[in-house]
């Protein structure tokens, strides 16, 4: 379905504006070193258990999707290149992208680093198009950050999102085919352009759901309208009972929430060998708590609450975590209660996944770190774990500004902590390639 550009619908009609950026990090590795242009690339896990996190489309026209292992990505394309990825420069560029969609409207609500809805109703008094205002956008995102993105047009999120997804390349037998680029969906449209969706399309349907659908012959979101919701209940839940029923007649009256703020951050790696025993977590747990430190500063945000999550080889997964009542974004401070955290489970099981998140954020500048406190703290983690956490928050902000701006300059890993050194470098180092994807630390190209 193509859109003509002499029926551009009017604001009234799609209001809601959905941009997604094309293969976001594969692309700011391509920008950040040109010797990779044009080849198969991308960011994720490269060992047994690694999982591709964004693809290149030189890549995809060889077969590889995200989400799939890389192993199988490796031998639908031999010559693929999977770089760990670099969390703090996608957050760079995200940064600027969403200052370009602020530009447009204030009124948008991110969506992960690469996706943002917005509302166009704020453009009421310019009486602006909205398929103007979303070329507009296109092209600046293209002129200044160098960067490909779709934008959808629709009544509402649900159109919006689906619309953007339309909009964008796509792969026929290994050929590259051009998108629309922006794609909307007038009121007239609405009715047959949903029906010929597959159901896996719609928001919040994953392969499991997919499959579910599938085994009861729903594969298109016509298939959806015939069905009773009660009986529909018994195999998907309530909730997404309801969710699709709405979806199928084109309802979704979720507003674009401009308020919305990242909820958490964190860090987490599936290592191609499983960790054993105590001492090879609590090293991990290191190396996470500088990332996740690293990642709370360039943000200027310290957080109260830190989490750690363990995934064992039987496939089962604990958590533990604790909330302080002072903020924390250094590594010392986070390394140690990583530790304790980890150190409350048993951990005699070999541990093939370890993350660590960071919530209740505040701004740096409103941390009581300083206050005294007598607050008891929950029997996982000990007391002192607490005290010398805020020790070292207190003690280390000079020191590590410097360390920053050390990493910033020379890349993450000319400087570390002594036990974490060994014959040929530092073990953030030899760590490259085998995690499955997370934030990487902070490196920049050699100066
Ligand atoms: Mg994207």
């Amino acid at each position: 379905m193509s859109n003509s550009p002499n029926s551009s619908p009017s604001l009234h009609e799609v209001p809601i504006l959905h941009v997604d950026l094309d293969a976001f990090f594969a692309s700011v590795e391509i920008l950040d070193d040109p010797s990779l242009v044009g080849r198969p690339v991308c960011v994720g896990g490269s060992a047994a258990r690694g999982v591709i996190a964004s693809a290149s489309y030189e890549a995809r026209r060889q077969g590889v999707t995200s989400a799939m292992p890389s192993v199988v990505a490796r031998r639908l394309c031999p010559e693929l290149i999977i770089l760990p990825g670099r969390f703090e420069r996608y957050e760079q560029y995200s940064h600027r992208f969403h200052s370009l969609v602020n530009d447009l409207t204030p009124e948008y609500e991110p969506l992960g680093l690469d996706e943002v809805f917005a509302d166009l109703r704020s453009l009421r008094r310019l009486r602006i198009r909205p398929v103007e205002a979303a070329q507009q956008l296109r092209r600046r995102i293209r002129e200044e950050l160098f960067l490909e993105c779709g934008v959808g047009l629709g009544r509402n999120k649900l159109f919006a999102k689906l619309a953007s997804k339309r909009s964008k390349p796509r792969i026929v037998d290994h050929q590259l085919l051009e998108g629309p680029g922006v794609v909307w969906v007038s009121r007239e449209m609405e009715r047959n352009w949903l029906e010929e969706m597959p159901v896996r399309a719609l928001w919040g349907v994953g392969p499991a759901t997919a499959k579910k659908l599938q085994q009861l012959g729903l594969y298109w979101v016509r298939d959806l309208r015939g069905v009773d919701q009660a009986s529909l209940a018994r195999h998907v839940g309530s909730a997404m009972a309801a969710t699709l029923a709405s979806y199928a007649r084109g309802e979704d009256d979720r507003p674009v929430d401009s308020r919305r703020e990242l909820k958490s951050l964190g860090h987490d790696q599936t290592f191609a060998t499983s960790l054993v025993g105590p001492g090879e977590v609590f090293a991990q747990c290191r190396h996470h708590a500088g990332v996740v430190a690293r990642a709370l500063r360039a943000q200027g945000r310290v957080a109260r609450t830190l989490s750690v999550v363990l995934r064992f080889d039987d496939l089962t997964s604990l958590s533990r975590s604790q909330t302080l009542p002072f903020g924390v974004d250094d590594e010392a401070a986070i390394c140690s209660l990583a530790q304790a955290l980890a150190g409350s489970v048993d951990l005699s099981r070999p541990v093939r996944l370890l993350g660590l998140y960071a919530s209740s954020f505040l701004a740096r500048e409103n941390n009581p770190v300083q206050l005294s406190f007598g607050v008891s703290v929950s029997s996982d983690v000990r007391d002192e774990a607490v005290e010398h956490s805020r020790e070292r928050q207190m003690s280390s902000a000079a020191l590590r500004d410097a360390l920053d701006d050390i990493r910033q300059r020379y890349g993450a890993n000319s400087v570390g902590v002594a036990s974490d050194l060994y014959g040929d470098g530092l073990r953030i180092e030899r760590q490259r390639g085998s995690h499955a994807f997370g934030p990487e630390s902070p490196t920049t190209p050699a100066p």
